[in-house]
This record gives C-alpha cells, structure tokens and sequence, in this order.
C-alpha cells in the first residue's frame, strides 16, 4: 500500500519549516517598517517546526508532553502565521482570549488522552481545532479589497491544508481504532503529515510574497506622487496626458487640460512662513481632488502648479469642473495652520490641427497666464478654434 515514512517526512518539515523562519526574520531586518506582522509569520514556522520534536522524539517524552507540548506548539505556530496577516493588515488582536481558547482545547485533548483515551476523539478535536484558525485566515486573506496573486496564493494553501484537515478528522472513525499510533502508515495519515509538512513551506513563501508585492506597491506610490502633496508626479500625469492625446489621434476621443495654479503663493510663504506654504500645498490638492470625479488625473506641474487631465470631456463640462475646484478652493476657511487662498485655472481642450500634447499643454498655459491678468481667482478656457 501506498504509504511514505512518516518519520522522515517530519524530520523534512522540521528543517524546512526552521529554514523558512529564519529567512522571514532575517528578510524583516531589510523591509521598512510599514510592512508590519513579519516578525509573527518568521514565528510561526519556527513554532510550527518545534512541534515535530516532540512528534518526532514522542519515545523520549511522555504521551501528555507529546500532546501537550506537540499539538499546542502546532496550534500556536499556526495561530501565529493569522495574527501575523492581522498585522499585516494593520488590524490588532489580542492573544489572551486566543491562549485562553487555546488552554481550554488542549486540555480536552489531555482528557482525551488521560479521563477517556482515544486516538480519534483527540485527532478530530485538534485536526478541527486547526481547521477554525486556517477558516478565519483564508477569511481575513480574502476578504480584504481586491487580495493580490499572493493573497491568494497563501489562502489556496491554506484551503487545501483545511481540507485535508477536514477529511483526516471524518476519517478517523474509520481508519482508526481508540489506541492508533500516529506513525501508523496509511495512506491517509501519510496525506496528513506530507500537507502539513509541505504547507507549512508553501505558506511562509506565500507570506513573503505578500510582504514583497506591499514593498513593491509601496516604491511604486513613492514613484508616482509627490510626496508632499499626494498629487501624481509630473511625469505620471504627463505619461497620461500623452496616453490621452494618443487615443484622440486614434478615435477621435476628445480631453481636456487644466492649468491649475495657486494665487499670490509667494505672499503666503513670505507672510507665514515655508512650512505654512506646504500645509497650504497640500490642502489645495486635497480639494482639488473633491472636485474632480474617478477617471480624472491630478498631478503636480511644479512648485504651486497643478495639471489636470480630463478625459472624454468637451469645453462647457471642462469649464464646471474648473469653477467646482475654484470655487472649493476659495471656500476653504482660513485656520491658524493655514490662511485662506484662491487658485486661477486655465482650460485647453484638444482640437483639430494639434500635432502634439505640447500645443494644448500651450494653450493651457497661456488662459491660465490670462486668469492671472484679469485679476485671479477665476477659470479662463482657451477659444476652441
Ligand atoms: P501668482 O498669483 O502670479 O501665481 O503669484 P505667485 O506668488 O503664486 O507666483 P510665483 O511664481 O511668483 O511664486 C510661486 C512661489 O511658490 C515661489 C516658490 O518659492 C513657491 N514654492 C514652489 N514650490 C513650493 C513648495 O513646495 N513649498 C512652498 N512652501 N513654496 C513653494
Ligand atoms: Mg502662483
Ligand atoms: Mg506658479
């Protein structure tokens, strides 16, 4: 019959799992701080791994250790890989009623194993036991917006872990009698033992997979918004701008610039001071960005300038979003952080005999020049032929 050796196949997951754990928490050391509940996932495989000692040298211990120390180790390596997603999430938990559930459980495992002895009793409770903490984790893993290939990934393993966990616990009141052996091979046992070995690796890649693609995302909003204004950066805006421009040569789909730029802002900074003038960078693009709707682009031109892409837009719906963000920007009130200010906005749409974005980035500029000379504080949209 088709069964591995059981001992063997530990021995293997104890390595793997130590290995795992030590690249988790030696790879914690070079991410940056935001990437929170590493420390936990490095754990956890470590924790995991202690268990198959006592699994693995259970002639050395006595049963109750082996029970008491291998399954609650388990149950905490993989309570601990959870709250690590929860960290990671930045959602906290606290252990203590966790360590409370988890005494309890055990305990009722010893009595399984001491007041009323029986093998299938004490596997169903623990192999259940798991399943409750994989459930919830493939729940968290799922249930955040839009889980990534990692996300997924981790939770796909998880869910082929609880599976096997599900049916291990079923079966045991077939295949097992009150006095089985945990080395005893078969074919399910050995199902059991080769999952759990191999899910423990599977895991801890999943989750270093998940810390990488938050690092990457993390670089990649460094490298497209400015970091004191949460605008796009220039070249991301001008990137689309181009895309834009592209597709209006292609078919004919029309868009709309703004020329956004703050009013008299060098008598901000020299009246309140640098730092005040940032304050009030931020809080124009903040209602900037009220005004406008999804698909629209907001990046910042330079300095106290903003560029905004409107895409299938005409002159007329151009020149209202224009007045909405004018008009929340004069509404902002002036607070002790930050005094009251105006923005003027110049419009441009795309029209025919444009050769290239540069001729309406042109005419932007120059109603936005003519905001300025009428007297501020208000939208000028360039003449359409
Ligand atoms: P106008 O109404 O004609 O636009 O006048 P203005 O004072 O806004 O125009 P000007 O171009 O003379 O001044 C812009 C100032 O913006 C000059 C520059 O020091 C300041 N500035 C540019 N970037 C930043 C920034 O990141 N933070 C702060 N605090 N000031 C900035
Ligand atoms: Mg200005
Ligand atoms: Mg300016």
């Amino acid at each position: 019959m088709f069964a591995l050796d059981l001992r063997s196949l530990t021995l293997m997951a104890f390595m793997t799992s130590v290995a795992m754990g030590f690249v988790l928490l030696m790879l914690r050391r070079h991410y940056p701080g935001s990437i929170r509940g590493m420390w936990l996932w490095g754990l956890a495989p470590m924790v995991a791994a202690s268990s198959t000692v006592f699994y693995g040298l259970e002639n050395l211990f006595a049963p109750l250790a082996t029970v008491v120390f291998g399954n609650g180790l388990l149950m905490s390596g993989c309570a601990l890989f959870y709250f690590g997603t929860r960290r990671f999430y930045g959602l906290r938990s606290g252990w203590r009623p966790w360590a409370a559930v988890g005494v309890l459980l055990l305990l009722w495992q010893v009595f399984f194993l001491i007041g009323y002895p029986d093998y299938r009793l004490r596997l169903a409770l623990f192999a259940g036991t798991l399943s409750v903490v994989l459930v919830l984790h493939i729940r968290l893993l799922l249930r955040r917006p839009g889980p990534g290939f990692a996300a997924r990934f981790t939770a796909g393993v998880l869910a082929v872990q609880t599976l096997v966990l599900v049916a291990r616990a079923v079966s045991t009141f077939w295949l097992d009698t009150p006095t089985s052996h945990r080395f005893a091979p078969s074919v399910m046992q050995s199902v059991y033992v080769a999952t759990f070995s191999f899910s423990v690796l599977l895991v801890s890649v999943g989750v270093l997979l998940m810390a990488s693609e938050r690092l990457r995302s993390e670089f990649e909003h460094l490298a497209n918004h400015d970091s004191l204004t949460g605008a796009l950066a220039r070249r991301v805006v001008l990137e689309d701008c181009t895309r834009e421009f592209g597709r209006w040569q292609r078919f004919d789909h029309g868009f709309a610039l703004l020329m956004v730029d703050v009013d008299h802002f060098k008598s901000i900074n020299d009246g309140h001071g640098h730092a005040t003038g940032d304050r009030v960078l931020a809080r124009v693009v903040d209602a900037l960005g009220h005004a406008l709707r999804n698909v629209d682009r907001l990046g910042r031109y330079g300095g106290e300038e903003f560029l905004v892409l409107l895409p299938e837009t005409g002159a007329g719906e151009a020149r209202m979003v224009a007045e909405r963000m004018r008009e929340t920007v004069a509404r902002l009130p002036a607070t002790a952080r930050a005094p009251a200010c105006t923005v003027s906005v110049g419009v441009a749409c795309v029209r025919q005999g444009d050769t290239s974005l540069a001729a309406v980035l042109a005419r932007a500029d120059a109603a936005l020049y003519e905001a300025k000379r009428l007297g501020r504080n208000r939208v000028v949209v360039a003449a359409a032929a």
